[in-house]
């Protein structure tokens, strides 16, 4: 296998996975990251799917109990706090915080460049890099906003959902506002009444109503403890908000400024926060109603399905949800980010021609991109358009592959 230099764009969790395994299989690989610090702030919990720990416990030799909580129950709750089904389904859940600081650990600093915006590239040849042209030429270079460029043989693309690789490459890739946003929060359990923890504490927990439903299980805290009475709970709430004027709004700060796709915590309206929080007085089980309403900051993420036709350019490949950002109904974005990456390893592992690496790993991830996204949409619409999701229903199980895999 002959050793590649190899720039990856994007230093969240598909980059930095992808990023680890290449370096391991003895690539010259370097990160290019945009923002101009770590990414710490972001400590929302995720559904920790054994593709997404895969790294972590089989390569840095991490005890997963060390890194994640495991929930012993998936618990559907009625109106008045009841429960109206449970059953004994183990989980795991982790924050993306605690994953993104253990990957960083395991790759090279120094390799990891921040402040480092893409804003173009260009295949060898002098075509254009998102001409997407067949000619894969033999390097590609890549250009940043502080002025530098970078000379590679193989560009990863692992720059999300808002992806301009993707808006270059693949112009015409439907990006379809899936009609409702996640509604989030994370609260520590100490700053909630013990009855809601233990209620909540060992399950992931689910309140399903009229196009809606929300989620909550607890996740480490923003300083990596998975300790009872350390951690935190972390919601995710579905809502519906039509396109035009009412998701404008949603997404418009409170300093007046429309975001694209998500609002972070401490920008919400104050008009839309409060409407949220009486929304969940009124309409949740009393336990959850107590998570959102104990949350400072609530924030908000649109919910998009993007579907792409390719994922190899010559050169140039997307990875993870610059190439397919699924609805989360099945905790399995980060999973199939990182199995992108271990896919892309073993396929330059396999093959001496990059193309034939690239053309082989294409094939078997645009497969698993298609069958994700077509899974979550479904299941998204039981809830949000329907109304027909079956509390405990097998295919809500979370899994990358196929429900609970
Ligand atoms: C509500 C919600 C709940 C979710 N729940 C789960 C869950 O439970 N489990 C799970 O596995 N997944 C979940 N996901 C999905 C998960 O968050 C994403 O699939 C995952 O973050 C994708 O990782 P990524 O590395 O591909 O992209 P991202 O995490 O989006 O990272 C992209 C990176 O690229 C950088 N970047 C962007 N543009 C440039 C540029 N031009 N130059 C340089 N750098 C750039 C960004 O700063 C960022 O660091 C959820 C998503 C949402 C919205």
């Amino acid at each position: 296998m002959p050793r590649r230099r190899i720039a990856v764009v994007g230093g969240s969790l598909g980059g930095l996975t992808a990023a680890c395994l290449l370096r391991d299989a003895g690539h010259d690989v370097v990160v290019f990251e945009r923002s101009s610090r770590e990414l710490e702030e972001r400590g929302a919990g995720i559904g920790f799917l054994s593709a997404t720990a895969k790294y972590l416990v089989e390569r840095a030799g991490l005890d997963v109990g060390t890194i994640s909580i495991e929930t012993p129950f998936i618990r559907y709750l009625n109106r008045d706090d009841s429960v109206a089904s449970e059953e004994a389904h183990p989980y795991l859940f982790s924050s993306w915080n605690t994953v993104y600081r253990r990957l960083l650990e395991s790759f090279d600093i120094d390799r990891y460049r921040l402040a480092h915006e893409m804003v173009g590239f260009v295949a060898s040849g002098g075509a254009p890099g998102p001409s997407a042209s067949s000619d894969s030429g033999d390097s590609v270079s890549v250009d940043f906003a502080n002025g530098t460029s970078y000379d590679c043989e193989l560009l990863v693309c692992a720059d999300g959902i808002g992806s301009i690789a993707r808006a270059k490459l693949q112009p015409e890739a439907a990006a379809a506002y899936a009609g409702y946003v996640a509604w989030r929060g994370m609260v520590p359990e100490a700053n909630l009444p013990t009855a809601v923890v233990d209620r909540l504490g060992d399950a992931i927990t689910y309140f399903v109503y009229a196009n809606s439903h929300i989620l909550v299980y607890p996740i480490p805290n923003v300083a990596g403890s998975v300790a009872p009475g350390d951690r935190l709970l972390n919601f995710v709430w579905y809502r519906n908000y039509a396109e035009g004027d009412d998701l404008g709004d949603l997404l418009t700060d409170r300093t007046g400024t429309r975001r694209e796709l998500s609002v972070p915590p401490g920008a919400m309206a104050p008009h839309h926060e409060a409407e949220a929080r009486a929304v969940a007085a009124a309409r949740l089980p009393p336990t959850i109603a107590a998570v959102v309403d104990a949350t400072e900051e609530l924030f908000v993420q649109s919910i998009y399905d993007i579907e792409v036709e390719a994922m190899a350019f010559g050169r140039v490949c997307l990875l993870g949800d610059s190439a397919f950002a699924v609805r989360p109904h099945a905790a399995a974005g980060t999973a199939k980010a990182a199995d992108d990456g271990w896919a892309l390893a073993a396929a330059l592992d396999a093959h001496e021609s990059l193309d034939d690496a690239l053309a082989a790993w294409e094939a078997t991830q645009l497969k698993l991109g298609r069958s994700l996204l077509e899974r979550t949409r479904e299941v998204g619409s039981r809830s949000q358009v329907t109304n027909t999701w079956v509390p405990g229903a097998p295919d809500t199980i979370f899994g990358l592959h196929r429900p609970g895999d």
